[in-house]
């Protein structure tokens, strides 16, 4: 089976390395020039992302990048511990990850080259068709690609998924919960020694500090590197949602210190000592309703942007790859690809959607919202972890490829 991959992103390329050990003829069609081998701040791969990766053979590749991450400490506006909880599988081999997203794009792409599979860079697509037989996508230089399946893995933006539509609800179609306020993600890497650990954790633990103003999350790489992203409440920015929605990074290196009012948060010290920060996924994305149309089919950020700060995005899309692989090894038909990835698919990625959503409503609540959590609901859910010896939301962190 031939298939042209758009977008060489994480899942772009999974899906390559999926497709070719499942006796597959990929290409990948990535519109940038270059490849984005130093580009992105930090991200986690879950213990379903490691798991994931293990079926695509790169078990061994992935443990030899980034910190493994078991714990998840959570703190209240005055900087109080209210939960110390174990973060994903706890079981060796399945440790959630934090890494560089350029690290985990390095690891897929040189697999990817290993393999002997075609990259074509500067190679914006600008639709795709289903043909019958035959399926087929138009790039901005008039150049066609035709294969038996095209895969849609363009990101969060995706134009591609805008292409293909038809009758009844079109895969832009929002549902209820697109509605959601939007959510800023702030992200870089301190570098320095002015930060102690009570102040961002040890390494190995993910850090959630829930301000007034302002969220914060801290990983410690090492002795003098934190990583770290904010979500800033964003109605509280001078100009409010609109403006804060389109703000750059400088502006936000601005913006950050003045959130923390008469909270414990390091966010000023860590802003002051990272080189650059990233802006990412300031909008809520349309959820397409279907995974795509006929031979077309939608992958990763493309077909379900999760919310970034679930730090689930680059495990699901993983899994994704994995599962269509699976499905092209088991004989699955090219038109089949798109209903049969929704069935098995969309009700996992819904149900971690909702997960995610949840974490980011918990970061903006008002006060009384503000106290349960941190009263009742933290300590609670670090309570039963304790009891039942395995952490919160642990169906989240199971990947299990056969089902
Ligand atoms: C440069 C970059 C940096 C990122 N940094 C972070 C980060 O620091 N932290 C974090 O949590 N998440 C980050 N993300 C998002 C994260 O990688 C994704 O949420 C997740 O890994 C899902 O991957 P994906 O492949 O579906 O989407 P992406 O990783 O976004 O990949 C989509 C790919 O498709 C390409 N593309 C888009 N449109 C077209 C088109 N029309 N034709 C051809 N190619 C196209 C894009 O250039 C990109 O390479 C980043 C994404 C990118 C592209």
């Amino acid at each position: 089976m031939q298939a042209v991959i758009v977008g060489g992103g994480i899942a772009g390329f999974a899906a390559a390395v999926a497709l070719h050990r499942a006796g597959a003829d990929p290409i990948v069609l990535e519109r940038t020039a270059g490849f984005a081998d130093d580009v992105g701040s930090w991200l986690q791969v879950a213990s379903n992302g490691v798991a994931a990766l293990r079926e695509l053979g790169l078990g061994a590749a992935v443990s030899a990048i980034g910190v493994p991450t078991p714990r998840l400490q959570t703190f209240d506006p005055r900087g109080r511990l209210t939960a110390d909880l174990p973060l994903g599988l706890q079981d060796a081999g399945a440790t959630t990850r934090s890494l560089d997203r350029a690290d985990l794009y390095r690891l897929l792409r040189t697999e990817v080259q290993r393999l002997g599979i075609t990259i074509v860079t500067g190679a914006r697509v600008l639709s795709a068709v289903d043909e019958g037989n035959r399926a087929s996508v138009l790039t901005e230089t008039s150049e066609r690609f035709t294969a038996d399946v095209v895969i849609g893995a363009d990101g969060v933006g995706s134009a591609f998924r805008r292409t293909f539509g038809g009758h009844g609800p079109g895969p832009d179609a929002a549902t209820s919960r697109d509605v959601l306020a939007p959510v800023v993600s702030i992200g870089g890497r301190y570098s320095g020694s002015g930060l102690t650990d009570a102040e961002t954790g040890t390494t190995g633990t993910l850090q959630f500090r829930f301000g007034r103003e302002c969220f914060v999350s801290t990983m410690r790489v090492d002795a003098s590197t934190v990583t770290w992203f904010a979500n800033p409440r964003l109605s509280t920015v001078a100009g409010g949602v609109g403006v804060a929605v389109g703000m750059s990074g400088p502006e936000w290196v601005a913006e950050l210190p003045r959130l923390v009012g008469r909270d414990v948060l390091p966010l000023a010290a860590l802003v002051a000592g990272s080189r650059t920060v990233d802006v990412w996924a300031s909008r809520t994305t349309p959820r397409p309703v279907r995974w795509g149309r006929g031979r077309v089919v939608l992958i990763g950020d493309a077909a379900h942007a999760i919310p970034p700060t679930a730090g689930q995005g680059a495990s699901l899309a993983l899994e994704d790859a994995v599962v269509l692989g699976a499905l092209v090894a088991g004989g699955a038909p090219a038109p089949t690809l798109a209903v049969r990835m929704q069935e098995l698919r969309s009700r996992r990625v819904d149900a971690i959607t909702r997960q995610g959503e949840l974490l980011d409503r918990s970061k903006t609540l008002g006060v009384v919202g503000s106290a349960l959590r941190d009263r009742l609901v933290l300590p609670g859910a670090a309570l039963t972890a304790r009891r039942r010896r395995v952490g919160p939301a642990a169906w989240m962190y199971r990947f299990d490829p056969s089902t």
